[in-house]
């Protein structure tokens, strides 16, 4: 069983009001003053690890400890860290790389640039161990586009790194070259797509690629490359530095370690928190993010950004616990809990949901290019009080066409999550809207218009 948080991190927390507690793996330094500067970040154990990892580890030996940890992608699909780490090819000459996904466009999460602005160097060290245990000397860390702060503080830390030698040929007096560049994404958001931001990167319009070949094999200007989300690097220090096993002591069976959750929309405590996982959402939204305002009631929440199907409030007690979540019908995604009070309507937040993801669409695959549209113009028609039956079984026919590999990426599968969640939550809601022009929630202001079947 997961550990009981001891304290929470609201964001005035992590400033620095409370002393690390068991499982701050990530954010036990956060109120520290001018952590962003090399010489501070040194000063508590930073850039140790590295200098382990380059003198006394190998490579395997590496790639062993983080298999040990039990380390899961923490950008969305939560995937096995140790494992995407085989896939990359130990016999190809020439050069690999290190992608970092910092394109953080998923809404309702922030918990990547959190860390970015308070540690850099902790993404920054985790960067070169990937590195080192690939044998790449080459890191890409692709920023969203709209992310200035943390662009800046990149920048700065990038040179000091290079002030001090730990970027360039001998880090540390060892002969290992390292280097990571910046990268500003385009500002869409199918750029955190893995392959599209791979096809950005290069200079290209940001669409997604057919696999495989997968990016391990051939990523970036075709050559190996590992790309992993800011956070999952950023455990690589820690990991090294107490080994796999010791990571492996929290959280649950197959969901180790801790993550970080940015908790928005209505909870009277938003902020970023790290938890052991296991720890269920009641303990995450009612207890650390303070639950809704007054007098209202947790309708729903969507445990891991707009792309994981919703969850009502029925299942609250539901845990982090990654695999838990798939068996619910969700998934722990980008980390992202968006929180919705009883105050508010299912079907215009799924609208709202929807006319994002037609907006975002590359348009490069039909069912998601037509299928987002044909949703976006069905709830419109619902909401300005002309739904019809039909409304309602075109939304199940277009939820279906976008889900189940009918797309070329997760944008689609996102798309129809949202409406089949939706409805499959929220039924009555939907019926009411559609037959009865009657918003449940009392939020939208509709007027029946005309005759309907
Ligand atoms: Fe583009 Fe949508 Fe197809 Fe993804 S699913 S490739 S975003 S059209």
């Amino acid at each position: 069983m997961a550990g009981e948080t001891r304290a929470s991190l609201a964001p005035d927390d992590l400033r620095g009001s409370h002393g690390p507690a068991r499982h701050h793996l990530l954010t036990s330094l956060f109120g520290t003053p001018d952590l962003h500067r090399l010489a501070v970040y040194r000063e508590h154990g930073g850039y140790r690890s590295l200098e382990k990892a380059l003198k006394e580890m190998t490579p395997d030996q590496i790639h062993a400890e983080v298999k040990a940890s039990g380390l899961r992608g923490r950008g969305g699909a939560g995937f096995p860290t140790g494992t995407k780490w085989s896939f990359i090819p130990k016999d190809v000459p020439g050069p690999r790389y290190v992608v970092v996904n910092f394109d953080e466009a998923e809404p309702g999460t922030c918990k990547d640039r959190y860390l970015v602005e308070h540690s850099p160097h902790l993404l920054l060290e985790g960067a070169c161990i990937a590195q080192y245990a690939i044998g790449s000397h080459q890191a890409w860390i692709y920023i969203r586009g709209e992310y200035d702060r943390p662009y800046r503080m990149l920048v700065e830390a990038i040179e000091e790194l290079r002030q001090a030698g730990i970027l360039g040929p001998r880090p540390f007096g060892v002969d290992y070259p390292l280097d990571v560049q910046l990268y500003r994404g385009h500002g869409a958001y199918i750029c955190g797509e893995e392959t599209a931001l791979l096809e950005s990167l290069e200079g290209k319009r940001a669409q997604p690629r057919s696999r495989p070949p997968f990016p391990a094999v051939k990523g970036a200007w075709g050559r190996p490359t590992l790309l992993n989300n800011v956070e999952t690097l950023a455990n690589l220090p820690w990991i090294v530095d107490h080994g796999g096993a010791e990571y492996a002591g929290f959280g649950v069976e197959r969901s180790r370690g801790t993550r970080l959750l940015s908790v928005s929309g209505n909870v009277q405590r938003p902020g970023v928190y790290e938890v052991e996982l296991g720890v269920t959402f009641r303990h995450v939204i009612m207890e650390l993010a303070g639950g809704p305002p007054p007098g209202r009631r947790v309708k729903a929440f969507w445990p891991g950004g707009s792309s994981a199907p919703v969850l009502p409030e029925s299942m609250l007690d539901v845990s982090t616990d990654l695999d838990e979540l798939a068996r619910v019908g969700s998934m722990g995604g980008s980390g992202g809990v968006i929180v919705m009070d009883d105050s508010h309507c299912v079907v215009k937040a799924a609208r709202r949901l929807i006319r994002f993801y037609a907006h975002e669409s590359c348009g490069k695959c039909t069912p998601c290019r037509v299928g987002t549209n044909w949703a976006e113009r069905t709830f419109e028609r619902i909401l300005r009080g002309e739904g019809t039956v039909a409304d309602l079984q075109i939304l199940d026919h277009v939820q279906d066409a976008l889900q189940n590999g009918r797309c070329l990426c997760g944008l689609g599968d996102s798309a129809g999550w949202v409406i089949m969640s939706t409805m499959k939550h929220f039924r009555e809601e939907y019926e009411a809207h559609a037959l009865r022009n009657q918003c449940l929630a009392g939020e939208c202001n509709v007027q029946r218009v005309g005759a309907h079947a």
